[in-house]
This record gives structure tokens, sequence and C-alpha cells, in this order.
């Protein structure tokens, strides 16, 4: 349950808290949830994807931006947590939901850091939109992986190729055993897949398994979204079915277009068969990117 929510059907349940407080409260309570994964470690949700923070004595690690308003209230949220600077900033990915609010950390944050396709990705897309003035780009990327301690912690970033873009990094603190897998991971909800920005969903599908081989099985991953009702961290398990539903996906398109079907009636399609826990909107985003990447005859690199 979302904190408003409990505040607000608490006070109504209760009628012993009931009192002017309360209802000033419930009315105007924040647009944000903060939850801590640890004592030093949480994620932070309002729109967008999951932002998720680390506080150390060498400064404040954030992961994701979400857009400016947000950033903004997280930034004054960790400034009531603690008086450390702002060390890092780190980009899962380009996407304006997670890079948007980078602006926000201007002349605060000491370095930004992403997958050098995801800077080039943000500053692609950012120069066509005509919205570079609201921007701030990665001061440092990396290729591989990159790796630094800071604080007591470990924070190693992974490239395993494209996947949702093609500048997908894992961000994994070690210490924590804690993961954040950015929009590699939409959980129980049909994903955006961003063939303009290199996707592969034949790729994605590895990305996964890489990700379930390099990491403790006692893992917690931070995903970048999720159906609602379904939480924004898990273990696994969860990229286990994801993957899955991937392969779903990808088996699925593969034998439409074998039986002739015409992507327009491919379209139409409302579950994919053997991923039934993935409902709702969107499901016409992955059938149409991957039936596109099998039509243009690519294979995963
Ligand atoms: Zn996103
Ligand atoms: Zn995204």
């Amino acid at each position: 349950m979302k904190r408003r929510e409990f505040i607000r059907n608490s006070s109504f349940l209760m009628p012993a808290a009931w009192s002017p407080d309360a209802l000033i409260k419930s009315f105007f309570a924040d647009p944000w949830n903060i939850k801590m994964l640890t004592r030093d470690t949480g994620i932070f949700t309002e729109r967008g994807g999951t932002i998720l923070f680390h506080i150390s004595k060498q400064g404040m690690v954030v992961v994701d931006s979400q857009f400016p308003d947000q950033a903004g209230h997280l930034i004054s949220e960790l400034k009531k947590r603690g008086d450390e600077p702002f060390e890092l900033l780190i980009n899962t990915h380009h996407h304006g939901d997670h890079s948007g609010g980078n602006i926000a950390f201007k002349d605060l944050v000491r370095r930004v850091l992403a997958h050098k396709n995801s800077k080039a990705n943000q500053m692609k897309v950012a120069k066509e939109r005509n919205l570079e003035a609201g921007q701030l780009y990665p001061s440092q990327t990396f290729e591989n992986v990159w790796s630094e301690k800071i604080g007591r912690e470990r924070i190693t970033l992974h490239y395993f190729g494209p996947g949702h873009t093609d500048g997908d990094s894992l961000i994994h603190l070690e210490k924590s055993k804690i993961v954040h897998m950015g929009d590699l991971m939409f959980n129980r909800r049909h994903p955006n897949v961003d063939r303009s920005a290199g996707a592969s969903v034949q790729n994605w599908v590895r990305v996964l398994d890489r990700a379930i081989r390099t990491f403790h099985p006692k893992t917690t991953y931070v995903f970048g979204h999720a159906a609602e009702a379904y939480p924004v961290t898990g273990t696994r398990q969860d990229l286990e079915a994801f993957k899955s539903y991937l392969q779903a996906l990808l088996d699925f398109t593969a034998d439409a277009r074998a039986k002739g079907m015409t992507k327009e009636d491919f379209l139409k399609t409302t579950e994919i068969p053997g991923a039934g826990e993935w409902k709702g909107d969107g499901i016409a985003r992955p059938l149409g990117a991957a039936w596109d990447e099998l039509a243009s005859g690519s294979q995963a690199p």
C-alpha cells in the first residue's frame, strides 16, 4: 500500500486518529514514496522509473532521476537525511523518465555516469526534440564494466549488450546485494522496446540470463517499472518470469510469421500464450517491436 493511501485509510478506519491534524495530513500527504531496503539504501517512487539512492559518508549516490520536479523532491528528502554531498548520479539509460531530472542536480552533483550509448542517445533525442537546454549529460561514461568503492559500498556497473535500448546498465551495490535493473525489468507489465535506440528483444533474453548467472541468488533487484499492485523490487524469480515472457513473445511472433499472419492481425493479440501474468495496456508495443525485429532478419549480437 502506498504511504498516501495508508495515511488516508488509517485516518478513516481508526476513529481515534480523527483529528484536524490527521485530516490535513491525509489531504496534503506527499505524492512520493520512500522505502528503505537497508539502513543506508532505499528507493524513491513518484512519477517515472524507480530511483535508487545510497547514503554514505563519502557522499550520496543516486541511480536515475525521473523528472525535474520529482528529482527536486528526492533532493530535499535526502538533504533531510544527511549533509553529505551528492557524489554520483547514475542513469540506467537515457529515457526521459530516468534522466529528465538530471538537470535538478546541476551544480549539486560531482559526477554523472552512464553507458556511452546512453549518453549518445540522450544527446540525440534532446537535439531532435529541441530539449538540449533542459539536459544534464553524463560527465563520465563506460563500455563494459565500471567499478568504484564509495564509502563502505562497492558500486559496479555492467553492460550486457542491447535490450530495452542499446545503452542499459545494471547497477550493482555489491555489499548490499542490490542490483538496479532499470527498464531491463518491467514487473508484470508490458515493456517499452525502443528500437529507435537500438533495442533487441532477442539479446534482452540473454541479458536477463546473464544477470541471473552473475549476481548472488539472494540479490534484491530494483525494477524500472511494475504493473499496478506489483512491487518495483523483487528476486531472481521475477527476472526468470520476465525472461520467459520475452522468450514466449519471440516464439509466438516467429510462429505467427511462419503461419503467414499479417502484422495488422498479429497486433490484435490480447494475450501472449504462456505469459498470462502480463496483462493490461501496452501489449502492442512488444508485439510490434518483436515483429519488426524478426522481419528485419537481425539476430542477437
Ligand atoms: Zn522507464
Ligand atoms: Zn526506458
